[in-house]
């Protein structure tokens, strides 16, 4: 009874087969019609192959290098037609998109990864950025623009996020009595926001799925990728940077090429905190970990040129994972040691929680909205096999995307705010449990420690000033 939304003809391959690939797996299996002899993993780790051996799936168990992806991609591909779903680390997406580009293969991916090494060899912070990966996949859809379609960072965020920015401000124009219209295109969305009077959104998180085990000491949990958190956590904390902040942190380094819609801070995103507010707990601090959507978004919504705006929004990442995540970091930046053992909560080890991940839309007449998912474990399992809630709504999101590409296989690259979010969320919504907007009186000045003395601007509640906790 699940709706099959298009054929995939040729190969269909799933590069890295971790938490996301074997979560998105049973969704290609319920929701696209393909040649099941046509289907290959390529994943180097011997732990899923027996899984992949049982349900009769080719398994090339190697690695995706620097020095064999165009053999080993270009030979499965070789016809010309297929579908490359990339859900690996440490595998470059420019690189496999350009080849995929090249060939005429359909392409996505859910961040924009880089080969190995990247994260932790690039002695440069401001070439370790977000910024510095995301710009060379936009300058290569300026160099090379249109061709197969190739769909850049379309997990849940970045990916589903930008969907539920533009239905945030559908609700908001509604709520405020103005035209609600979905705009047609990039400048009609941005001016949308611009009129809105919105200054900026926090992509807001609170993970509350827990196990009945307490952590062991050593042992780096979270619900997806440790190896990417961990990666994504030492780069340095970046966000896009918006036309209403009059205060500049002292640590922060700005851009005078590319799209110039964010800036990057001295300091480890997974140890700098921000004020921010989710529906289940409100107000809570989250990690400013660097994210693609926080400049894909404040670059999306800018009016006028990049470096001179008329208006640009702030955007963030503010997460709060797991308990036992922010154990982990905290005894890993403690210790200045990367733990070796790493651990992926199982649905069927979570015994309660939710993931809530949403926008918080901030500054406007309504002072904050926020949207989003609260997807809870006990519901994923219900609704697909092998993933907790967050793998949930990052496979959906891949399934989603994987549709708009099948549906507009000429669309060149894009990322998920240049895709009709309408459609992709139809896609999507069945799998994300409850979607709900929540409108809060909360902003960074509510509940301040008043005993110490802060450098905070009192005088307009969402200056980043104010939500960078001290
Ligand atoms: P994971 O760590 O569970 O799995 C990654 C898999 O890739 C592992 O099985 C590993 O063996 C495999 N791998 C490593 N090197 C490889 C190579 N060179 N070639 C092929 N496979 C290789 O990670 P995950 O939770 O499944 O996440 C997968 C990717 O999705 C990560 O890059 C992560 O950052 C990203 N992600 C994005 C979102 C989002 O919302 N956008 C959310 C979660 C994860």
């Amino acid at each position: 009874t699940y709706p099959t939304y298009g054929r995939i003809d040729g190969p269909l391959v799933i590069i890295g087969f971790g938490s996301i690939g074997r979560g998105t797996l049973p969704l290609i299996e319920r929701h696209f019609d393909y040649d099941s002899d046509k289907l290959v993993v390529i994943e180097p780790d011997d732990g899923v192959a027996n899984f992949l051996k049982q349900r009769k799936i080719r398994h090339i168990q190697q690695k995706v290098t620097r020095d064999n992806y165009r053999e080993l991609l270009g030979d499965l591909f070789k016809n010309g037609k297929g579908f490359c779903v990339n859900l690996s680390v440490d595998t470059s997406s420019l690189d496999i998109m350009k080849l995929c580009h090249e060939l005429g293969v359909l392409y996505i991916d859910t961040v924009v990864e880089p080969w190995e090494g990247f994260y932790f060899e690039t002695p440069d912070n401001a070439k370790r950025t977000n910024y510095a990966l995301r710009q060379k996949v936009r300058d290569e859809k300026a160099a090379n623009p249109g061709g197969t379609t190739a769909v850049s960072c379309c997990g849940a965020n970045p990916g589903m996020v930008s969907w539920f920015v533009k239905e945030a401000l559908l609700t908001l124009a509604k709520d405020t009595g103005h035209d609600a219209t979905a705009p047609t295109n990039r400048d009609g969305w941005a001016k949308l926001m611009q009129s809105l009077g919105v200054k900026g959104v926090h992509i807001a998180e609170r993970d509350t799925q827990a196990r009945r085990v307490p952590r062991p000491r050593g042992t780096f949990v979270n619900t997806w990728s440790v190896e990417g958190f961990i990666a994504e956590g030492f780069q340095p904390a970046e966000l896009g940077w918006g036309t209403h902040e009059t205060w500049f942190p002292e640590n922060a380094h700005g851009y005078d090429t590319g799209c110039q819609a964010a800036i990057w801070l001295e300091r480890p995103g997974a140890i700098t905190r921000v004020h921010t507010w989710c529906p289940t707990p409100g107000p809570q601090f989250g990690f400013l970990v660097t994210h693609n959507e926080a400049i894909s978004i404040s670059d999306y919504y800018t009016v006028g040129p990049a470096d001179a705006p008329e208006f640009r929004p702030t955007c963030h990442y503010a997460y709060h994972p797991c308990d036992d995540a922010v154990l982990s970091l905290h005894e890993m930046f403690g210790s200045g040691v990367t733990q070796t053992k790493h651990h992926i909560m199982e649905p069927d080890e979570i015994v309660e929680g939710i993931d809530e991940l949403g926008v918080l839309l901030y500054g406007h007449e309504k002072n904050a909205l926020w949207y989003g998912s609260r997807l809870s474990n006990a519901e994923a399992v219900e609704l697909a096999p092998y993933q907790n809630a967050t793998g949930l709504q990052v496979s959906s999101a891949v399934l989603a995307g994987m549709v708009w590409a099948l549906e507009n296989p000429q669309a060149g690259i894009v990322e998920t705010d240049e895709m009709d979010h309408a459609r992709c969320l139809e896609v999507q919504r069945p799998y994300l449990g409850p979607v709900e907007a929540h409108y809060t009186d909360w902003t960074p000045l509510v509940n301040r420690w008043e005993l110490f003395p802060e450098d905070i601007d009192e005088s307009d509640p969402w200056q980043f000033r104010n939500v960078l906790a001290s």
